[in-house]
């Protein structure tokens, strides 16, 4: 049986990545110190004799007894208001937590895939982006924390992969959702549904006609199985094309949950980018990869899950 570790495994993508290797028969290690994660994201999981919890912080030294074949890297703070909630945490997990998980691949001979972000590109000046552009990121903005982490990040992990050979992956991934997001994380999809549910009109950030294009975790889930289990090492975009403005999304929001609610207009963050659609080409060349369920399905498996939480999940704060 091949064993994986899977660090942010309590997280909203860890957790889904955690149900699909034991769906393939894997022995899964999920590494968390649950800081944005979620338990109950596992807890069906627990029975399982092929699934192990380690609560742990990963930027400090790992340790695993036993093999390892894979680890996939996916600990970190992942929205806006979480990482600037705690930017030093954000920055150590993509700095010290990959270099210990490096460190561990080294010593049991594994290979590792890194989660990096579209993040990289930053508020990009090239449009979709495609992987060869190097990105437009303010260092010292208040995105820098995140930003710069994952860009360091793939740095680290090709060095490694440059200078000591190790088996290394690097996705870079687009807006992703479905369920087990946090309603109250402060990303836009949350953040809508959250809103219509609690009958509050919907809050888009400056005239809302920056740009995003939403893929269904579902999908992600799949381009990242197929990258790992390829022999390319260098970043890959995976995300879906159908790009749209905030405005529309949050209309679309509006027809979904049969709010009487409207949106309402609040000042664009600092550096929030003003368009985002992914390249895909190399992903459909190299992994044969491509979404498949459209936003309409997609939005409407996310509603259901969040409809379906209890009431007081709908007006937990953020922290
Ligand atoms: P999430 O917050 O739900 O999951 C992150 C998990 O990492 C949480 O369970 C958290 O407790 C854990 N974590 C954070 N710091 C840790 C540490 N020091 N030690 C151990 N565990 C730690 O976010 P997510 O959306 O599932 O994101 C997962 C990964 O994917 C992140 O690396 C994120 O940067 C990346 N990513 C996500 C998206 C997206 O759209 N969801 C887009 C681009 C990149
Ligand atoms: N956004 C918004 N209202 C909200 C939350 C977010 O209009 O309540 C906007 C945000 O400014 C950004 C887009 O939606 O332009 C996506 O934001 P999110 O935090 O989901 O992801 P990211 O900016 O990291 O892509």
């Amino acid at each position: 049986m091949k064993r994986v570790l899977i660090t942010g495994g309590a997280g909203f993508l860890g957790s889904h990545l955690c149900d699909r290797f034991i769906k393939e028969g894997y022995h899964v290690i999920a590494m968390d110190n649950l800081i944005t994660g979620d338990i109950r994201n596992i807890e069906h999981l627990f029975h399982l004799p092929n699934f192990e919890f380690y609560h742990h912080d990963v930027s400090k030294f790992i340790h695993v007894p036993g093999e390892l074949d894979y680890i996939l890297h996916f600990a970190s703070p992942a929205s806006p208001i979480d990482y600037l909630k705690i930017p030093i945490q954000t920055l150590k997990v993509g700095s010290l937590g990959i270099h210990n998980c490096l460190g561990l691949a080294r010593v049991k001979n594994a290979r590792v895939l890194i989660a990096s972000t579209s993040e990289v590109y930053g508020d990009p000046t090239v449009h979709p982006q495609n992987e060869e552009y190097w990105g437009n990121v303010n260092p010292v903005g208040p995105r820098g924390v995140y930003d710069e982490a994952k860009r360091f990040q793939e740095a680290m992990t090709m060095a490694y992969h440059t200078y000591h050979g190790l088996e290394t992956r690097i996705v870079r991934i687009f807006n992703t959702y479905g369920p087990r997001m946090r309603l109250n994380d402060g990303r836009v999809l949350p953040a809508f549904i959250g809103q219509a549910l609690r009958g509050e009109d919907l809050t888009v950030f400056g005239d809302g006609s920056q740009t995003r294009s939403f893929c269904y975790v579902d999908d992600l889930v799949e381009g990242i199985y197929r990258l790992l289990l390829s022999d390319y090492a260098y970043p890959v975009n995976v995300g879906n094309p159908s790009e749209i403005t905030i405005r529309e999304f949050g209309e679309e929001i509006i027809k979904l949950t049969g709010t009487t609610q409207q949106l309402i207009f609040k000042e664009l963050p600092k550096d929030d980018p003003k368009q985002r659609q992914p390249d895909i080409t190399k992903a459909k060349e190299i992994l044969g990869w491509e979404p498949k369920v459209s936003r309409a399905e997609g939005l409407r498996i996310t509603y259901e899950y969040f409809k379906n939480l209890p009431e007081e999940e709908l007006y937990k704060a953020a922290y």
